[in-house]
């Protein structure tokens, strides 16, 4: 039988009707001949809510009771998307994780896949139950903990199934309909896209744009999965939504394709830290240890250096705002136990990185000209600057994000077809 991974995102799962919604979709693949696997997310704000529970109740949390309390959402949409085709005559039955067993790394709160054996599902198929409904965003370690993937995780169950089962399709449903060259929310001048090469959306996703899992494009591009995003609210077919697919499938030639931004971001600065071989390892080694996703860096001649007899720089350096208690923590343990020293730490919560991301830059030269041209324009200044060989993205202050996510929308002209 040709089978179909369906996954159904938190809004498409929000409500009963939703629910009914969704397993009409799921339906009407099994009426085509689909044997289909259903990948569920947790009601809308579920998640949400249960990370604030755990977080109450105990903020410097066991990770491992974390993942037990925050899994347990998609359980719930899992029983109810089976009961609800079951009610339509689709003979169905949903597994939690540890029922495949989905087997992850330990990493609880940010575990990975390490295999999906196919033996449960497979005698299950053959029976002749054409849905298999899986919990998604959870699985079990080798120690027999509940885990899960970190947030949005579903997506990457989705695209593990469909790699290990063959599937035809990846599709994932959710509350837009499709991939836009910017967050529809942000801008209505967004366009959507027919395609968008791994690349590309790999780098966007894992630059903010959240409507696919970075791990999930990952995941898809290792094991040639065709994935595709669509809307769970309009009606569908195989030309709905936007694929996901090889650079060479796709005829349009735009240098950018996308901006993403990430709003919640912080900038650090070690004033006066000494400029020696080692130092960068020194600060960066312990930050990485605490967990501390360090995003952007940079080093440059410290205003004091007239002030000192050895050479001193400044380390500046920005990661996601809820870790900055971490790695001020993490510093200054370094700073204590005589491994570094700086005058100060100055930390800046207010900032948010914008991005373009386009294959184009590889062969095209001025992108970034006219990025910072664009933002120039509109008066936001620009704190710290990264380019890799498809990205340039720029750190500035929180308030101008969505001005500057216009503006440069605007400034690459994504709103007309290349
Ligand atoms: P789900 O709950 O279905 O997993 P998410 O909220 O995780 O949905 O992802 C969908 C959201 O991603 C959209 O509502 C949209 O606001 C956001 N988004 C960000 N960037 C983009 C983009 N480039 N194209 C489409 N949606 C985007
Ligand atoms: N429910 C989880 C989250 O909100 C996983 C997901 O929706 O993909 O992060
Ligand atoms: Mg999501």
């Amino acid at each position: 039988m040709p089978l179909l991974v369906m996954k159904f995102g938190g809004t498409s799962v929000a409500n009963l009707e939703r629910i009914r919604n969704a397993a009409q979709k799921v339906r009407a693949e099994v009426a085509r001949g689909y044997d289909v696997i259903v990948i569920v997310s947790a009601m809308s704000g579920k998640t949400n809510e249960l990370v604030g529970w755990v977080n109450e109740t105990s903020p410097m949390y066991d990770a491992r009771e974390y993942d037990a309390v925050v899994s347990s959402g998609e359980n719930v949409t899992a029983g109810l998307m089976a009961l609800t085709l079951q009610e339509m005559d689709v003979p169905a039955r949903s597994w939690q994780g540890w029922q495949v067993p989905i087997q992850t790394t330990s990493a609880h709160g940010a575990a990975r896949f390490i295999d999906i054996p196919r033996a449960n599902l497979d005698a299950k198929f053959a029976e002749g139950f054409k849905v298999a409904v899986i919990a998604g965003f959870q699985g079990v370690s080798a120690e027999g903990r509940i885990t899960t993937l970190g947030r949005g995780g579903s997506d990457t169950t989705a695209v593990a199934f469909a790699a290990a089962f063959g599937a035809e399709r990846c599709d994932i449903y959710t509350d837009v309909d499709g991939i836009y060259t910017t967050d529809p929310r942000i801008t209505s001048k967004a366009r959507k896209l027919d395609k968008i090469s791994f690349e590309e959306m790999l780098e966007l996703a894992s630059l903010g744009a959240k409507v696919l899992q970075t791990r999930s494009v990952e995941l898809a591009m290792r094991y040639k999965v065709r994935l595709r995003v669509l809307s769970s609210f309009d009606d569908t077919d195989e030309t709905s939504g936007t694929l996901v697919c090889d650079e060479d499938e796709i005829m349009e030639s735009k240098v950018v394709s996308g901006v993403a931004y990430s709003r919640e971001e912080a900038k650090l600065t070690l004033v006066t830290v000494e400029d020696r071989p080692g130092i960068a390892a020194a600060i960066f080694g312990p930050l990485s240890d605490a967990g501390v996703n360090v995003d952007m860096i940079v080093q440059n001649i410290s205003e004091k250096s007239q002030d000192h007899e050895k050479p001193v720089t400044d380390m500046t350096f920005s990661c996601p705002v809820d870790q900055v208690a971490r790695a001020r923590k993490a510093l200054e343990a370094a700073r204590d136990a005589g491994q570094i020293s700086y005058e100060t730490l100055e930390i800046d919560t207010d900032a948010a990185k914008v991005s373009v991301v386009g294959i184009g830059m590889r062969s095209h030269a001025g992108v970034a000209a006219r990025m910072f041209r664009a933002l120039a324009e509109e008066g936001v200044n620009i704190k710290v600057i990264a380019t890799s060989e498809i990205k340039i993205s720029v750190l500035i202050d929180r308030k101008y994000m969505e001005l500057a996510v216009q503006a440069l929308h605007d400034a690459f002209e994504l709103d007309k077809a290349g």
